[in-house]
C-alpha cells in the first residue's frame, strides 16, 4: 500500500533539501489524492462549448512550501484555463499599481450574496461589491487598462508569470470562445462605463479580462502562486519580489471573505483559509508565511467551486491545522514576544 501511494505523487522537487514538513505533506496529498480519485460528483463548466469538452477526471494536487519545495499529485502538470483565480491576482496587480485609496475607488470589499455573474452594483456606492464577482474584476480589469495602456494585458501575463516563477500563455480557444459569447459580462463593463467606474472603451476592458480569464496554468502553478502571495509577495522559487506587502494582506483579506463564490462563507468554517477557485476546476490556497495550495479538478459544486478540490483542502486543513482560528494556532508573535502569551 504505501508503495502504491508514494507512486501516485509525481515527486518532490527540493530547492533547500527534503524537510520533515515536506516529507509529512507529501504523505498527506497522496493520501487525498487516492481517496479523491473515484469521487465523480458535481458537474463541469459548460456555459461556453471549450470548457465543456475538458477531461473532467482529470486531477491534480500540488503543494509549495516557502522554502521552494514542491510536492505534487496526479495531474499537476495539466494546464488548464485559470479563469476566476485570476481575479485575485489582477487585484493584487492593481493595488500594487495604484494603492488601495485608487483601487476601493473602483470596488468594495463587501461579500454581495448575489451570484457571481450578476449585473448588480452595491447601491450604497455605485460601485461593484467586490474584485472577486464579474463586476469587480471587470472593474479592476478597466482600471489595469486605464493605467497601462494598449498594453495592460501583457503586463498583466507578466505579473502572472512571474507569481507563477515560468512563461504562461493564453488559450486562444477559450478566450476567443469568452470573446463571443460574453454578452453578460459586457453588459456588466457598460453598467459601470456608466456608472464611470472606468472611462476607456469597454471592448478593450472586456478584452483583457476575458484573455486574464484564458490563461493556462497547472495545479502547480497555482500552488506557487499561492505560496507567492504566502510569502509576503516573493515568489519561493526564483526568490523575485512580486507584489508588495500591504498588496498581499489585502488581497488575502478579499480572497477570504469573497474568494470562493456563493460557498465563501462554508469555506471559511470547513477550510479556514484565503482562497479562490475558476470554473476551469482549479482552487488557488494560502497558507500564510508558509505555503501555497493548488488543485485542478473540473467538476464543480453547484456553488462553482471544484468538488475534489474543496474535498482536498477540507483534508491538508483538517490534518495540517491549517485553518485560520485552528486552536493550536496563536494570534500575533509581536504579542507573544512580549513574554505575556505563550
Ligand atoms: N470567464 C468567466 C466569466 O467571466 C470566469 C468565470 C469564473 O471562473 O468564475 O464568466
Amino acid at each position: 500500500m504505501t508503495v502504491e501511494l508514494s507512486s501516485l505523487v509525481q515527486g518532490v522537487v527540493a530547492s533547500y533539501g527534503e524537510s520533515a514538513a515536506s516529507v509529512m505533506i507529501q504523505s498527506i496529498v497522496a493520501r487525498l489524492y487516492e481517496q479523491q480519485l473515484g469521487n465523480d460528483e458535481g458537474a463541469v463548466a459548460d456555459y461556453i462549448p471549450e470548457l465543456g469538452k475538458v477531461d473532467p477526471d482529470q486531477f491534480g494536487i500540488a503543494v509549495a512550501l516557502e522554502t521552494g519545495e514542491l510536492i505534487t499529485a496526479g495531474d499537476a502538470a495539466n494546464e488548464f484555463t485559470i479563469q476566476s483565480v485570476s481575479k485575485a491576482l489582477t487585484l493584487a496587480i492593481l493595488l500594487d499599481l495604484v494603492g488601495r485609496a485608487e483601487t476601493y475607488r473602483a470596488v468594495g470589499v463587501q461579500p454581495s450574496g448575489d451570484p457571481f455573474n450578476s449585473i448588480t452594483l452595491d447601491p450604497r456606492t455605485n460601485r461593484p461589491f467586490n474584485p472577486m464577482v464579474n463586476a469587480g474584476a471587470i472593474a479592476i480589469a478597466g482600471r489595469l487598462r486605464e493605467n497601462l495602456g494598449p498594453s495592460a494585458f501583457e503586463q498583466v501575463l507578466v505579473r502572472m508569470s512571474e507569481a507563477a516563477g515560468r512563461e504562461l500563455r493564453v488559450d486562444q480557444n477559450v478566450f476567443e470562445s469568452e470573446r463571443d459569447t460574453g454578452h453578460r459580462n459586457r453588459a456588466i463593463g457598460h453598467l459601470l462605463r456608466a456608472a464611470e467606474v472606468f472611462t476607456v472603451p469597454v471592448d478593450e476592458v472586456l478584452d483583457l479580462y476575458f484573455r486574464q480569464c484564458s490563461v493556462l496554468v497547472t495545479a502547480t502553478d497555482l500552488a506557487v502562486m499561492g505560496a507567492t502571495l504566502a510569502n509576503i509577495g516573493a515568489n519561493p522559487l526564483t526568490r523575485r519580489e512580486v507584489f508588495g506587502m500591504e498588496t498581499v494582506r489585502e488581497t488575502l483579506s478579499v480572497m477570504f471573505t469573497c474568494g470562493m463564490y456563493d460557498g465563501a462563507g462554508d469555506w471559511a468554517c470547513q477550510v479556514g483559509l484565503p482562497a479562490k477557485s475558476g470554473v476551469g476546476g482549479g482552487i488557488m490556497g494560502v497558507v500564510n508565511r508558509q505555503l501555497g495550495i493548488g488543485v485542478l479538478s473540473p467538476r464543480l459544486d453547484p456553488a462553482g467551486n471544484s468538488v475534489r478540490g474543496k474535498l482536498c483542502c477540507i483534508g491538508l486543513a483538517e490534518e495540517l491545522g491549517l485553518h485560520a482560528f485552528d486552536s493550536t494556532n496563536s494570534g500575533s508573535n509581536f504579542l507573544r514576544g512580549m513574554g505575556d502569551f505563550n
